[in-house]
Formats: C-alpha cells, sequence, structure tokens
C-alpha cells in the first residue's frame, strides 16, 4: 500500500477518541517491526525516523526501506521527520517520500516559531506532505536537541491558538509536561493545558515523551485530544536490551542473526502492546481509502 500523510489518520482518531503510534525507527529490522505490528494488529502507524537517524542512514537508502516494507502491507503507514530545525533537511525528506514532517521551532521567540512553521506548511502542502509543529519546550534530550529542566515550559492555551490559526499545522505538539526520555519520578502532566489547547485549536495533539507513562495517563491524555502518541526511548531501549539480552544469555555463541532477531522480537512486542492500548488495534478501515486519494 502507497504510503499516507497524517491527515486523514489523525482526524479519524480524534473524531474515535484513540491515538496512531508514532514510532521512532532506527534501522532496516526496527522499521519491520513497526510495520508488521500494524499489519497483525490492523491498525494505522506512523514511523518516524529522527534527524539524526536520516543523517546516519541518508534520506534515500531509509525511504527505499519504508517503501519496500510497506508496498506489500495492508497497514496504512505514514512516513514521519521528527523534531527538525532544518529546513534543507525538511525539504530533502519531502523529496525524497516522506509524507509527514515535523518543524520544531519552539526554541525560538513566538512570532519566529510561527513565521518558520508556516514556511514549512507552505514547502509541504502543495506536495501533499503533512506537518507537525511545537510550541513551549519539552524537557529532555531527544537526539540533538536539549532542553534543561528550567528552561523547559508549557504552552500557554491563547497562544496555542493563536499559533495554529496562523500557521494551520495538521498536528500540534504543546509541551504540557511529558518528557524527553526516561521519567524520574511521576510527571506531572497539565492535563487543563492540554483540554484548552484541543479545544481551542481543535487541531489533532500529539503527545511527546511517551515511554513511561502509565496507562492511565495515556487513557486520559487520549480521551482529552491526543490523536497522536510518540514512542522513541522506549525503542531505543529494546533495540540494545534485545540485542545484548540474547548474546549474555548466549555468550558462547557468536550468531549475529539469531540476536537481531532476539533484537526484533523485543521492539515489536512493545510496539504491538501500545497500539493496543492506544486504542488504533482494528482501527486500518480499508473501505474509507479512495486509490488516489491522500494517497501519496
Ligand atoms: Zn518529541
Amino acid at each position: 500500500m502507497p504510503l499516507e500523510n497524517m491527515r486523514a489518520m489523525l482526524s479519524r482518531a480524534s473524531a474515535g477518541r484513540y491515538a496512531v503510534g508514532a514510532f521512532n525507527i532506527l534501522d532496516y529490522s526496527s522499521a519491520k517491526a513497526v510495520v508488521q505490528a500494524a499489519e497483525e494488529l490492523d491498525a494505522p502507524v506512523i514511523i518516524q525516523t529522527s534527524a539524526k537517524t536520516v543523517t546516519f542512514w541518508g534520506s534515500r537508502t531509509l525511504a527505499g526501506w519504508i517503501r519496500e516494507l510497506t508496498g506489500g502491507s495492508k497497514a496504512p503507514v505514514a512516513l514521519h521527520l521528527d523534531h527538525c530545525k532544518d529546513l534543507d533537511l525538511i525539504r530533502e525528506c519531502i523529496d525524497a517520500g516522506w509524507t509527514s514532517v515535523m518543524i520544531d521551532a519552539s526554541a525560538r521567540p513566538f512570532e519566529e516559531n510561527v513565521a518558520l512553521s508556516r514556511r514549512v506548511v507552505e514547502m509541504a502542502r502543495p506536495k501533499d506532505v503533512t506537518v507537525e509543529a511545537e510550541l513551549g519546550a519539552i524537557v529532555g534530550v531527544e537526539d540533538d536537541i536539549h532542553v534543561k529542566e528550567q528552561d523547559s515550559h508549557l504552552a500557554d492555551p491563547a497562544q496555542a491558538v493563536e499559533f495554529c490559526a496562523k500557521v494551520g499545522p495538521d498536528c500540534f505538539a504543546p509541551a504540557i509536561g511529558t518528557a524527553h526520555g526516561i521519567y524520574k519520578g511521576e510527571p506531572r502532566i497539565a492535563y487543563h493545558i492540554l483540554e484548552k489547547v484541543a479545544a481551542g485549536t481543535r487541531v489533532p495533539i500529539a503527545l511527546h515523551g511517551g515511554t513511561g507513562l502509565s496507562d492511565g495517563v495515556f487513557r486520559r491524555c487520549i480521551a482529552l485530544g491526543c490523536a497522536k502518541v510518540n514512542i522513541s526511548t522506549q525503542i531505543k531501549y529494546a533495540f540494545i536490551d534485545g540485542f545484548v539480552g540474547y548474546h549474555n544469555a548466549h555468550n558462547s555463541q557468536y550468531d549475529p542473526l539469531k540476536a537481531i532477531q532476539a533484537q526484533f522480537d523485543k521492539v515489536k512486542k512493545g510496539i504491538a502492546s501500545n497500539i493496543r492500548l492506544f486504542g488504533s488495534a482494528g482501527k486500518a478501515d480499508h473501505e474509507w481509502r479512495v486509490p488516489g486519494e491522500n494517497n501519496l
């Protein structure tokens, strides 16, 4: 099936009060784990790549893998560029076949963030590529983006409404108290902000920093308007632990493919349990898809 963008996927999720999982892949095997889990659960899914992963493998290589994996799959899949500050890389990914991109100009003053995010929308829309934009500062480390706790700040609901009206994003990432990386204590989610932002902007909300949140927190955020949930750190851990765990248990055996299989299984298991928890299993809804419409 051709790749889709996030527009129809997320508007259906918002209407149905479930969320589509957005999983940060690291290589071919982890991308395959996402596609297989989605197909087995009949779920829409978003494959995300960090800017660092794109630079590591190259945009054409990555896009080729994803096209090969999704070509024969029945699962609706979007290919999304996560947190990107670099307009040249955004343009490169759009040209290489990404169907969705995130502009992260959240470290800039409000008006600059609006202007830069709007530029990306104008660049992406003619190619039917969807855009996610961020407001506020999400604490933690996401590849090359570091935000210290004292520098983090939550999105202001009135500013969020103004931001979305001016930018027109397809998906909006307001800082609501979640964090990238591993939580040290109980995260304090600003549900009141999430509720006001979702109601005021009427744009599907992306929940960043999904790894480590409890099932109850996920359910509440999804009920309040989060239609996309980002999972990255969990995959990094499963990727390393799956491989190393296999080797530690069979340390006289040097059979890399068995270790890679164990790694794949661990990554896929986590993704499948996320898809079930977010309520997107069984939501592939093949009937609504008209060939040539929203399909790239
Ligand atoms: Zn993020």
